[in-house]
């Protein structure tokens, strides 16, 4: 695991190198490329009006192996060919493939696969390609055009609807240059647009444009396990791929857009895992379909975890704006997750190069904001169950209002424990004039003890809801009829919304 330190030191690295890619925006869109940048067309299309995907999406890319005369291969062209394509690969670059991956990843609905050249050497020593933000394109301009010399045929690859070469991508051994802190340098990972390369620069060969690229390292943190230079690619490719925005924070200031910390491919995801992209992303690929959730009923609804399930909660009057829940258990492609539980997503669709607020960003339980005020990149108390934060509404901490704070109306509670499927409740628990539960006659405070006077046997599940959104089960077990004491010993004094069988809820001070 990448240690805290580490994790602060890589993001003041890309703090900086984000500062300088907003001057070179006409020039890298890299890990910011923005929808803006792409087309009109290219922002985000609010979910509702795609259409989910049913068919099978092939494309086969083309990786190109990139070494220099002072710096040669140590990794062997069959090991990267593996990293890319072999169905369950597990190597120098941990467990599982680039294919692997985006199969899993979008449940059988992307089979992505490329193929890996031998290394092509360039002419010039690897710092003379590194020591400029044009590096990353003279490289490429340089390799292709030797590739077309030698007869390369660059024709059998899939392309985009504009003829280009859909997934091109360089790997060259070695690491980036990160001494210099002072801004961008040549071969730090990278997508680049068409629309960045200057008119000149891009080229035909075969019929086919080549353009759009991808840049990454083959060894990029020598210290490290290789698995991270895996998961950069993998986070390249999701730019190249399908235009996805960067989901990392990167101004070090809580009110900056925030960023998904190690929840989501598209943020930092630099455990040894990658993980995941976030609900919204494989929702918009139409890989998921949402279930759109309401606030009437009071029913238990069940989530099962790792993409079986997303529910979605839309702001009515504008596009754009909602909540995503999913359950996650640590397995699979969700094995590296900082946390376990029912993960609450924050979508804002924009389509501003650098927006107001964070394009989606995750709400942490323990409602510390720690990914947001860079303490750390995910952790322990992140996620919603049983047991630490069971309860999301207007009054819990963190709340579930829309960014311009208005109440959305969202409001979950009684999240179970930590489960293959986990279960919670809409509605919130406000106060109610409303009896007590059928089969209780009458309950009371006395003390820190409730009394109940039961008048027909039934199961019975009490719970008391903090103001700061904690949730203490008090029993969820069958009573028989007649009076009985709870002791209340174990829960802080304070204010409770006490609710009985998800029903009826009242207001105590105990
Ligand atoms: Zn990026």
């Amino acid at each position: 695991m990448l240690s805290l330190i580490s994790s602060i030191t890589l993001v003041a690295t890309m703090t900086s190198y984000k500062s300088q890619v907003h001057g070179h925006r006409s020039l890298f869109l890299n890990c910011r490329p923005s929808f803006s940048s792409v087309a009109p067309s290219a922002r985000p299309v609010p979910l509702a009006k795609r259409a989910a995907a049913d068919t099978v999406e092939k494309v086969t890319g083309l990786v190109i192996l990139v070494d220099f005369p002072d710096q040669k291969a140590s990794v062997s062209r069959k090991e990267i060919d593996d990293m890319i394509n072999k169905p369950g690969y597990n190597g120098l670059y941990g467990t599982g493939s680039a294919r692997d991956y985006w199969l899993t990843a979008s449940h059988g609905k992307l089979e992505y696969g490329a193929v890996v050249t031998e290394y092509y050497t360039t002419l010039r020593e690897k710092t003379h390609y590194d020591s400029t933000p044009l590096g990353t394109l003279e490289m490429f301009q340089e390799v292709l055009k030797g590739m077309e010399a030698r007869g390369f045929d660059f024709s059998p690859f899939t392309r985009d609807p504009q003829g280009r070469l859909r997934a091109l991508t360089f790997l060259y051994v070695g690491a980036f240059d990160l001494s210099d802190s002072t801004g961008r340098r040549g071969l730090e990972p990278v997508f680049i647009d068409e629309e960045a390369i200057p008119e000149e620069m891009a080229m035909t060969f075969d019929g086919v444009k080549l353009s759009s690229h991808m840049v990454s390292c083959i060894d990029c943190f020598p210290d490290k396990e290789k698995a991270f230079s895996k998961n950069i690619s993998i986070h390249e490719m999701g730019h190249m791929l399908f235009h996805w925005p960067d989901l990392y924070g990167f101004d070090g200031k809580i009110e900056a857009r925030g960023g998904l910390g190690h929840y989501c491919i598209m943020s930092m995801g630099l455990s040894t895992l990658p993980p995941p992209p976030n609900p919204y992303l494989r929702i918009m690929q139409g890989w998921e379909t949402p279930v759109e959730l309401s606030m009437t009923g009071t029913g238990v609804l069940s989530v099962p975890s790792n993409g079986r399930k997303v529910y979605r909660y839309s702001r009515p009057d504008t596009t754009g704006e909602f909540f995503l829940i999913e359950a996650v258990a640590k397995k699979g492609l969700w094995a590296g997750f900082p946390d376990d539980g029912l993960a609450i997503y924050h979508v804002l669709e924009q389509e501003d190069f650098y927006p107001e607020y964070p394009i989606v960003s995750i709400e942490q339980a323990d409602g510390r904001m720690e990914i947001e005020k860079f303490i750390n990149n995910g952790g322990p108390n992140d996620l919603f169950h049983a047991g630490n934060n069971a309860a999301f509404n207007s009054e819990s901490i963190p709340d579930s209002k829309w960014w311009d704070e208005t109440p959305s109306g969202l409001a979950i509670m009684n999240i179970s424990a930590v489960k293959d499927t986990m279960t919670f409740q809409t509605g919130v628990a406000t106060m109610l004039k409303a009896a007590p539960a059928p089969g209780i006659r009458q309950l009371r405070m006395i003390g820190r003890t409730m009394q109940l006077d039961i008048r027909a046997a039934g199961h019975m599940q009490i719970t008391a809801l903090a103001v700061d959104g904690r949730s203490y089960q008090l029993t969820d077990r069958p009573f028989e009829a007649g009076s009985h004491i709870l002791s209340l010993a174990s829960i802080p004094p304070g204010v409770y919304i006490v609710t009985v069988n998800g029903k009826d809820a009242r207001r105590f001070s105990f």
